[in-house]
């Protein structure tokens, strides 16, 4: 099937039965504590967001991408629910990471708090604020294994994959990535 990228696709309001998920992620101290405190403190803040969490995974400690010396990161993904578009969705979790302290600098940086979407539906966006569904969820071990553990049979949009298929493709690789549940 060929979907064509809508210029509504990043900036109308989600609908009920859209799965929205969202990748958490941090490998520094906030003024909250160590980033898996940091990481249930941004849940926490997602309904004055106007963001209902459904579910979220387990958190698990991960090796930093690309392989560098910075500390150990803490993962995990949430599926949420909004009435919100997909650009503001972006703006309130940017909001959320500016809350505990995220600065931007240089790329893949250390950082307090990361917050990025998955998915949002099948949606299709690319434009200079946002890209979905998100281009290299599917490379990541730190996406995939959480992603598996709480939706198994959810299917990618563009590649029709399931959650487990793509894990079983990123482990075929052999790449050098750890991760384990906290
Ligand atoms: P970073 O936090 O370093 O991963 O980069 C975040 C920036 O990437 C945001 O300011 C967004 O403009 C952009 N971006 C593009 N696509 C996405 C996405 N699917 N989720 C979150 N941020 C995105």
């Amino acid at each position: 099937m060929v979907k064509l990228v809508s210029a509504s696709d990043g900036n109308s309001a989600a609908r009920p039965e859209e799965t929205i998920l969202i990748a958490l992620g941090g490998n520094l101290p906030s003024a909250v504590g160590p980033p898996e405190k940091t990481l249930e403190a941004a849940l926490s803040l997602f309904p004055g967001e106007g963001i209902a969490l459904v579910s979220k995974s387990s958190w698990y400690r991960s090796t930093p991408v690309p392989q560098s010396d910075q500390p150990l990161f803490v993962n995990g993904v949430a599926r949420v629910a909004c009435a919100l578009s997909p650009h503001d969705l972006l703006a309130a979790l940017l909001k959320i990471e500016r809350a505990f302290g995220r600065e931007r600098g240089v790329a893949n940086a250390a950082r307090t708090l990361d917050l990025d979407i998955l998915a949002f539906g099948a949606r299709m966006v690319r434009d200079d604020a946002l890209t979905l569904p998100h281009p290299r969820m599917a490379d990541r071990l730190f996406v995939l294994l959480p992603l598996v553990e709480m939706l198994p049979e959810w299917r990618h949009p563009t590649s029709g994959r399931r959650a487990r298929d793509l894990l079983s493709d990123l482990r075929s690789l052999g790449g050098r990535d750890r991760v384990e549940t906290l």
